[in-house]
């Protein structure tokens, strides 16, 4: 049985990883994918970690990983498909079957794009429809994309496609961003940004590809033609594996303090996964180290 399964290899799962090493806890780590290092990898550059300005998002994402690495991390590649109580600790079991016995687990899953359910984005996903500007901004060299979103990511996007796209809409369906004042003066500087504030997109449309998207702008309807359609409408917690086991909000985010305990025993939550005011990179990392202290509290008084 080990003493804890660290389940994410985003900032957060990485960082608990580098902290349950120091600690000598007996530990592994699963993955969803071999190599993974979260959504930092989406980004183009992170300005905001200390120490370590204008790095790019995928370029951090690697350094995180050769760190908890480089102290002997076993990684396991697998999805978590089950976690149950057992013989005081909890099974982890995972979608091929195997499974693990655990003291305590750190639930550190992160969280995936949110869709934005509208006609024709499930069809043309990969097709023009994209998450992730960083991945598939080459692909709008010279041509129109729309960015969808009014938040950090949406204005990062916008700014980050507009170097190579002819013209970039940022669309939000509200008329003020929640992104930071930073971004907000950065993309109303770029000439080749065009703003469109109180419209919601209604449909993706084309023929073998993204050829135009129809809004709602003040309540009237256009067709904007477009290459390429980013989301950028958020993000959902990746807790499925802890419903009915830990309480979560209303959001599905699992209910946790800085403490990362949650509501079930020996379980952990770090990173975007748990209820927090501040989700970035510089906050994940600083879960890994609290769940990882916390995980050494909750074993000391639970020895058996
Ligand atoms: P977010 O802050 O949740 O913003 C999502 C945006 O999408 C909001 O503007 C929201 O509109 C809009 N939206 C949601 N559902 C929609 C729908 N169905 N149709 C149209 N619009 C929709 O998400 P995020 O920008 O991905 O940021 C997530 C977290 O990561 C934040 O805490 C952010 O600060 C952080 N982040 C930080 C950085 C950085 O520091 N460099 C970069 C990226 C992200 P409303 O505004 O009307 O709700």
């Amino acid at each position: 049985m080990y003493d804890t399964i660290i389940i994410g290899s985003g900032p957060a799962g990485l960082s608990a990883a580098v902290y349950a090493k120091r600690a000598e806890l007996d530990f592994i780590l699963i993955e969803k994918e071999y190599g993974g290092t979260g959504q930092i990898a989406e980004s183009e550059r992170v300005d905001n970690y200390l120490g370590l300005y204008g790095e790019n998002g995928f370029d951090l994402g690697e350094r995180f990983r050769s760190h908890a690495e480089a102290l002997g991390t076993e990684f396991y590649e697998g999805e978590v498909s089950e976690i149950s109580a057992e013989n005081s600790g909890y099974k982890v079991t995972l979608a091929d079957g195997t499974a693990f016995e655990t003291k305590t687990i750190v639930y550190a899953a992160g969280a995936s794009h949110r869709r934005l359910d509208i006609k024709g984005e499930a069809e043309f996903s990969g097709k023009g429809v994209s998450y992730c500007a960083v991945c598939d901004g080459a692909f709008c060299k010279g041509k129109t994309a729309a960015v969808i979103g009014g938040g950090d990511t949406a204005l990062g996007d916008a700014l980050y496609l507009s170097k190579a796209a002819e013209k970039v809409y940022l669309i939000h369906r509200r008329d003020t961003f929640r992104a930071n004042r930073l971004l907000q003066k950065q993309v109303s500087e770029v000439s080749n940004i065009e703003i469109i504030l109180n419209a919601v997109p209604l449909e993706i449309t084309g023929e073998k590809r993204v050829e135009a998207l129809r809004i709602s702008r003040n309540g009237q309807e256009e067709a904007l033609p477009v290459h390429s359609v980013f989301a950028a409408v958020g993000t959902i917690p990746n807790s499925g594996a802890l419903k009915g086991i830990a309480e979560l909000d209303a959001n599905g985010y699992i209910i946790a303090g800085e403490d990362c305990v949650t509501s079930a025993k020996g379980i952990f939550a770090a990173g975007d996964v748990r209820t927090k005011a501040l989700r970035q990179v510089i906050t994940a990392a600083a879960d890994g180290a609290n769940s990882i202290s916390s995980v050494q509290k909750y074993l000391t008084e639970n020895r058996r």
